[in-house]
C-alpha cells in the first residue's frame, strides 16, 4: 500500500469506530526519583538531577491547575520508586482527586495484582506500562540496572492490572531504541492477545519518541516524521478499534497532520517536571516537550481540523 492509501485508509477506519472527536489529557508528574538505570532516560538514577516527589497536597495544586484549564483525565506519571511512589501515596491522592476527574490513569512502577485491587477501589481505572522495546537484547543493552532490566516481569506486568479488573490499559514502545517496524509488529502482537485474554478491557497504544534528554543518550534507530505517521496508520489498521495516543514530544505541525489519521486522544499544555504546572523552577523534566502551545491553542487547533476537542468522554455512574 503507498502512504496515500494508508493514511486514506487509517483516517476511514478512525471515523468509523471514534467520529471526529479528539480526547485531551494531561500528564501530572508526581516525583522524577527512580531506582533504575535506564540510558535513555532523564530520571535514571546516575543522572545528577534536582529531585523532587510532591506531597499530596502539592498533587492537589497541580491537579487543580489542570482541571482549571479543563482537564477531566489525567494520568499521574513517576519514576520507579515503589517506596516514595507507593501503592498507598497513590491511594490517598486518588481518593482525594477522583470525585473531580472522569478518569485517573497511573503510570508509575509496576505493582501486584492485589496492589491494583486496592488502587481501582480508590478510583484509579486506567494502567499505562510501555515494553520500550520487544528486541530482548536491545531492551537489555538500555536498561542497565533496577527491577525494570528484568525483561520478562515488564512484558508480564499489564496482565496483573488485567487481571485485577482495571478498566484501561496503555501499552507501547519507545520509537527509537530499536528497528521500528519489529517493534510495531511486536507490539501490535502483544495488544492482540491481550484483548483475547482480557476482552472485557479496553486497550490503549502509544508511540513515544525518544526526545533529548540529561544524560545525553544518541538515538539508535531515529524515525523520521514520515515513517512515524506510516507507524500510526499501520497500528490503526491492524487495530482498528484501539484508541491511540499522541504526547506532546512531537512538535505542533505533526501533531495537527496527525488529527483524525488514526490519532485519538492527545495531551496539551505538558510538563514533565513534577510540580511544573506551578513551579517548574524546582526540579527537572523526563525529557524535552516539543509541542510548547497552551491547551486552549491545542483545542483551537482540533477545531481548526474539524474535529471536537473532548475533554471529558466517560463518567463512572455505577
Ligand atoms: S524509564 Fe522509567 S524506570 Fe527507567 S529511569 Fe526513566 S523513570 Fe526510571
Amino acid at each position: 500500500m503507498i502512504v496515500r492509501d494508508l493514511t486514506d485508509e487509517a483516517r476511514r477506519l478512525t471515523l468509523l469506530r471514534f467520529g471526529r472527536t479528539i480526547q485531551l489529557y494531561a500528564p501530572l508528574y508526581l516525583s522524577n526519583e527512580c531506582i533504575d538505570i535506564c540510558k535513555y532516560c532523564g530520571f535514571s538514577l546516575e543522572n545528577k538531577i534536582t529531585r523532587k516527589t510532591l506531597s499530596v497536597e502539592e498533587v492537589l495544586s497541580e491537579a487543580n491547575y489542570l482541571t482549571s484549564q479543563g482537564f477531566k483525565h489525567l494520568l499521574l506519571v513517576s519514576g520507579e520508586h515503589p517506596r516514595l511512589v507507593s501503592p498507598g501515596y497513590l491511594k490517598e491522592i486518588a481518593t482525594k482527586l477522583k470525585p473531580r476527574l472522569a478518569s485517573l490513569s497511573i503510570e508509575v512502577a509496576p505493582f501486584r495484582e492485589e496492589e491494583y485491587r486496592e488502587l481501582i477501589s480508590a478510583g484509579v481505572d486506567g494502567v499505562v506500562i510501555y515494553q520500550e522495546t520487544y528486541n530482548q537484547k536491545r531492551y537489555e543493552e538500555v536498561h542497565l540496572a533496577g527491577p525494570k532490566k528484568n525483561y520478562s516481569r515488564r512484558l508480564e506486568a499489564p496482565e496483573a492490572a488485567a487481571r485485577a479488573g482495571m478498566r484501561r490499559i496503555g501499552m507501547g514502545i519507545l520509537v527509537g531504541l530499536s528497528e521500528w517496524k519489529d517493534d510495531l509488529e511486536a507490539l501490535i502482537q502483544h495488544v492482540r492477545c491481550m484483548k483475547k485474554k482480557f476482552w472485557q478491557t479496553e486497550f490503549t497504544v502509544s508511540l513515544p519518541r525518544l526526545r533529548p534528554c540529561a544524560g545525553n543518550y544518541e538515538i539508535s534507530s531515529p524515525v523520521s516524521d514520515e515513517q512515524f505517521l506510516k507507524m500510526i496508520c499501520a497500528l490503526r489498521i491492524a487495530l482498528p478499534d484501539v484508541g491511540i495516543l499522541l504526547s506532546t514530544r512531537e512538535s505542533p505541525q505533526l501533531r495537527d497532520r496527525l488529527i483524525g489519521v488514526g490519532v485519538t486522544q492527545m495531551s496539551a499544555g505538558s510538563r514533565t517536571e513534577p510540580g511544573g504546572y506551578l513551579k517548574p523552577e524546582e526540579s527537572e523534566g523526563q525529557f524535552e516537550i516539543e509541542d510548547m502551545r497552551t491547551p486552549a491553542e491545542v483545542a483551537a487547533a482540533i477545531m481548526a481540523h474539524g474535529y471536537e476537542p473532548v475533554w471529558k468522554d466517560w463518567e463512572n455512574i455505577l
